[in-house]
């Protein structure tokens, strides 16, 4: 099919849940896509943040290739090692006890909810299931993970929506306070919210909510669906707080390009859930796993002092330019605020240019595989620069 084609028989065999950009995507190696027309673009997107090591990383094509060639799915009903692996290397990477296996962020943060929900109902005595979350967050699809979506938007249509939600206003202590209660099992956060616009947390709110967890026995939940896998310079954002969440959730960059969600528990979490509780029939695939394995085991020291230092060259870059407003987000997880030009008009340039961008509400976002080479980035970068000069 040549890309004309393609497009046609989207428009009409398809769903349109999606804008999609005028790309028909062919085929890539690290940060350089191919289209249908054999036109080459920087990869600044990742796949949105799941592409880690870019298009078609040797290791991970490998390790996914010989896992399918030897075993592709086998049910939980039965042990396998590449999920054994993966749990043991989340778990080193965080301190934490434990690791339960799905297949996307809305179903790892579905899971993060129903232990949440299990430890208010039964550890806490108390009939407490109330979770608190952000305006402006950012938790899936799912009928319980729209609802915990702090974004209005996400609440037309759709009723009746999941009891047992309420919301605050990032960096609102005083309201955080307000809206805490003996009824509140948990509060779930991202550390910086990525579709809500690429926005931190600051260090005072997340200590209040780390502190009024404690005082209230609920747990902390934090989503690292978009931050997690090195993202930010760090395996998870968390970490750059010193928190000690209860539950951490991941999936996109975790898996390098398969499929895959989870959940990593503490002590006090890890053991909530137990034989029939919860489950999924892809958790836990094999090759899945054995991609995730490859990914998370790269993760060390130097890969991540790498994507600060990466991090750091892209804000450089931005730094002053006529177009830049603000920069926020942190290693190589960029939100850039505009002053005139709109980011959706950005991004179509950047297609022109050869250059593929993300947008988050009203700003540029970038999320470049974390392996981009030296000579990728700068190529990327030159032309972003042109973009954003007026
Ligand atoms: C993408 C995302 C999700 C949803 O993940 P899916 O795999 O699309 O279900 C949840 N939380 C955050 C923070 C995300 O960025």
């Amino acid at each position: 099919m040549n890309g004309e084609e393609i497009k046609k028989i989207e428009s009409e065999k398809i769903v349109h849940t999606y804008g999609r950009y005028d790309v028909v995507a062919e085929s890539g190696k690290g940060a350089t896509l191919k289209d249908v027309n054999g036109k080459e673009y920087i990869d600044f997107t990742s796949g949105i943040g799941v592409n880690s090591f870019g298009f078609c990383d040797d290791e991970w094509v490998k390790a996914v290739c010989e896992q399918a060639g030897k075993m592709q799915h086998i049910s939980n009903l039965y042990y396998t090692e590449p999920c054994v692996k993966l749990a043991d290397l989340l778990t080193e990477k965080t301190g934490m006890a434990k690791a339960f296996f799905c297949n996307s962020g809305a179903e790892a943060n579905e899971t993060a909810i129903k232990i949440a929900r299990k430890y208010g109902s039964t550890v806490k005595g108390v009939r407490s299931n109330r979770i608190i979350t952000l305006i402006d967050s950012f938790h899936g699809r799912t009928m319980a993970t729209i609802t915990a979506t702090g974004q209005d938007h996400y609440h037309e249509f759709f009723t009746p929506f999941v009891d047992g939600f309420s919301y605050c206003q990032p960096g609102d202590i005083e309201g955080l306070k307000k809206l805490m209660g003996a009824d509140v099992c948990a509060i779930m956060i991202e550390m910086i919210q990525g579709e809500g616009g690429v926005l931190d947390l600051d260090g005072e709110f997340v200590s209040a909510i780390s502190n009024l967890c404690k005082e209230n026995d609920c747990l902390l939940i934090v989503d690292e669906v978009q931050t997690g896998a090195g993202r930010t310079g760090k395996m998870f954002a968390y970490q750059h707080y010193g928190l000690e969440p209860d539950v951490v959730t991941f999936a996109k960059g975790v898996g390098g390009g398969l499929p895959i969600g989870g959940v990593i528990c503490n002590e006090k979490t890890c053991d909530i859930l137990v034989p029939g509780d919860h489950g999924t029939t892809f958790g836990g695939n094999p090759v899945a796993c054995a991609g995730a394995v490859s990914v998370v085991s790269r993760m060390d020291d130097a890969f991540l002092a790498a994507v600060t230092a990466k991090g750091e060259k892209i804000r450089a870059a931005l730094a002053g330019l006529d177009e830049v407003e603000a920069i926020s987000g942190k290693g190589m997880m960029v939100g850039i605020k505009l002053k005139n030009k709109k980011a959706g008009d950005v991004v179509n340039a950047g297609i022109e240019a050869g250059l593929l961008l993300l947008t988050a509400k009203d700003k540029v976002r970038l999320l470049p595989p974390l392996s981009i080479s030296d000579a990728e980035l700068e190529k990327g970068l030159e032309i972003l620069k042109g973009l954003l000069t007026a």
